[in-house]
């Protein structure tokens, strides 16, 4: 469904006819960048939506917990949410937004540059994951992260949730409510004895020694080898990664971050940049899909607000330029 720039028949978008002047250029078609599209060019404005086709669940076979759509593979919702942004005349482009100048000019990847009164950024997060064997091969498929989206489907399974990260803690107690066999494993976390007496206090199991490896067989996580050679037999284990936003465009506009480095945006997603909105995963590493969509429809509203006190003051602007010049 997303054109590419060099598709034949292109449009002006397409072609980089920079005399377009697109309402809003929204960066990302994932859940969040879509749901604002849809809701926008509902109310008629002339959207273009750019994504580089790097979701974010991508290596998962099914997403979970969006309401009417759970189990359907990730690819399958943006099919339909494409689907349904294209029925109302939003421009979808493949391709990379390298940088947005003030004003707004969006310059892709390639050369096409589009004029925007408004930009959305829906840009999302990079999970970094951290450097054992194994782990980036399994990640989405028996290798976890969210105990919401994927625990159910390995509930009462052996399960093991790796020390990679301080979160990890709090991961493993969080999942024991999935199943009454979870083994934690440290690997290089130093546990306070306080975590001891909540893992213990939860019946979690606490094996100890760097991970070496994830053991696979037959394309199944079989379990998790430790430094001395000792495989502990698990069919599913959970991480916990470094969330890493695609905030680029964002800090090159200048937008305001909090302290610890997140790119800040209001109920609405509006950045400290007028004009500049974000939504989904990269201001908040929390949003599920339902909940980036559901941010990407709050900020269309607003967008669509800020654009209509701008339309109302221009047409202000013109009848009283008109009245003047009859008098
Ligand atoms: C393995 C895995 C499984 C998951 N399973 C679930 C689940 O079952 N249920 C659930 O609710 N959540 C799940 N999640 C979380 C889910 O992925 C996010 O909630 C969701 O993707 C956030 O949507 P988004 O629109 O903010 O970002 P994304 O879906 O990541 O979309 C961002 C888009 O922006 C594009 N992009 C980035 N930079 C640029 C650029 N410079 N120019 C152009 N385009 C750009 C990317 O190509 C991408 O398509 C899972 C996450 C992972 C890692």
């Amino acid at each position: 469904m997303i054109k590419t720039t060099n598709d034949d028949n292109s449009s002006g978008a397409q072609r980089g006819d920079t005399d377009e002047v697109y309402d809003v250029v929204v960066v990302g078609a994932g859940a969040a960048g879509l749901s604002a599209a849809l809701l926008l060019s509902r109310a008629r404005r002339k959207v273009v939506v750019i994504d580089a086709g790097t979701p974010r669940n991508a290596p998962a076979a099914h997403m979970h917990g969006f309401l009417s759509r759970d189990g359907l593979p990730p690819g399958a919702l943006l099919d339909l949410g494409q689907a349904e942004v294209d029925r109302y005349g939003v421009q979808l482009l493949q391709g990379r937004v390298d940088q947005i100048d003030h004003g707004y000019h969006v310059r892709m990847e390639g050369g096409v540059v589009l004029k925007a009164r408004r930009v959305l950024i829906a840009t999302g997060l990079r999970d970094e994951l951290p450097d054992i064997p194994g782990v980036r091969e399994r990640w989405g498929k028996d290798l976890l992260h969210c105990p919401y989206c994927h625990a159910y489907e390995v509930r009462d399974q052996p399960l093991a949730v790796l020390g990679t990260h301080p979160g990890a803690v709090h991961q493993a107690l969080l999942l024991r409510q999935w199943s009454d066999d979870v083994i934690f494993l440290p690997h290089t976390l130093d546990l306070t004895p306080e975590d001891r007496e909540r893992l213990d206090a939860r019946g979690l199991y606490v094996v100890g020694g760097e991970i070496k490896q994830l053991v696979v067989d037959d394309d199944r996580l079989r379990g998790v080898e430790l430094a001395g050679g000792r495989v502990v037999p698990r069919t599913a284990a959970f991480l916990f990664p470094r969330f890493v936003p695609h905030d680029e465009l964002l800090t090159g506009l200048g937008c305001a971050k909090d302290d610890v480095g997140w790119v800040v945006s209001d109920r609405t997603g509006r950045t400290s940049v007028p004009g500049v909105w974000a939504v989904g995963n990269v201001v908040d590493p929390r949003a599920q899909v339902i909940t980036a969509a559901g941010m990407g429809s709050t900020a269309a509203f607003a967008i669509n607000t800020d654009l209509l006190d701008e339309d109302i003051d221009r047409a202000v602007e013109q009848h009283r330029y008109a009245a003047a010049a009859t008098r």
